[in-house]
């Protein structure tokens, strides 16, 4: 129940935010390139299936990220493979035969699906969450796994991990990944040959062990809003401390050039999916 002064003032906000997304809509058919020629390539975030036609909208050249677990939060019972595999083969051949990068999920403290009961934890967001969730429930995770692997013949599809904060997350990842086409061999069940895996660069230790990540995928990508939070011991939600958020800290910037120098070293992509990726300062 806003008071009138604010109702005008997010009127105004929105009208902005709509010019601004005109302005935008003049110019997306021109190549992203920087002014001194620098050619990078962008792909649109992902939850929903509308957000699918707004990065064609967009002239996205692909998903960068899909962030799986944004449709799990609506559901009453958690999706079962032949759910999942429908959801994600909508979201691959809506792109047309451009890549699309699906991150297994990422379930949190600010993400948890209605029909999941969680343990209450001192600190959520240093806790259960993500891929440690997901190694434990692993017959959750073979479920979205299996039906990522059979969306895969539909499409360019990559993998991605979430807050992988060490090798051995990833390894173990990959283990149940291995199991799972192992599986669907032997059912006769039809997946692509290549699949690349890459993890996110969310946590301060993945970017220090970068060029150890590097060995072993095939790309990454900085998940800056969560890099910061963990970096700077700043909550992403907390509005009390939303000023020490602050994107451009030296020690953020050293960890993406940690982390980006160890992906050109090993010849892997490094990509950003976190918001600095649309903050024009910062890019
Ligand atoms: C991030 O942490 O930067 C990220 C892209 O993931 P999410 O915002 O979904 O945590
Ligand atoms: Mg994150």
């Amino acid at each position: 129940n806003p008071v009138s002064a604010v109702i005008r003032e997010y009127g105004r906000f929105d009208r902005e935010y709509r010019a601004f997304n005109r302005n935008l809509e003049d110019i997306h058919h021109l190549p992203a390139e920087t002014t001194d020629g620098v050619r990078v390539v962008l792909r649109a975030n992902v939850g929903l299936l509308s957000d699918v036609s707004f990065a064609h909208r967009h002239g996205a050249e692909g998903v960068g990220l899909y962030r799986t677990e944004i449709p799990f939060l609506t559901y009453s019972d958690f999706p079962d493979e032949e759910a999942q595999l429908a959801l994600y083969r909508r979201v691959v051949t809506g792109m047309n035969g451009m890549p699309v990068t699906i991150r297994t999920l990422d379930l949190g403290p600010d993400k948890y699906p209605s029909n999941m009961t969680l343990p209450q934890e001192d600190n959520p967001f240093l806790g259960w969450r993500a891929i440690r969730l997901c190694l434990e429930e692993k017959d959750l995770f073979r479920t979205q796994l299996r039906a990522i692997l059979r969306a895969s013949v539909f499409g360019d599809l990559k993998i991605m991990y979430p807050m992988v904060s060490g090798v051995e997350e990833l390894e173990a990842a990959n283990v149940l990944l291995d199991e799972c086409r192992e599986q669907l061999r032997a059912e006769g069940v039809a997946f692509a040959d290549v699949i690349e895996i890459g993890v996110m660069i969310e946590t301060p230790s993945a970017a220090m062990i970068a060029d150890s990540l590097a060995k072993r995928v095939q790309f990454f990508s900085i998940g800056t809003n969560d890099l910061i939070q963990y970096a700077l011991a700043v909550d992403r939600l907390n509005e009390k401390i939303a000023h020490l958020y602050e994107p451009t800290h030296p020690g953020i910037l050293r960890l993406i050039k940690t982390t980006v120098d160890a992906g050109q070293a090993h010849g892997i992509w490094p990509g950003v999916c976190g918001e600095l990726a649309g903050d024009l300062d910062a890019v």
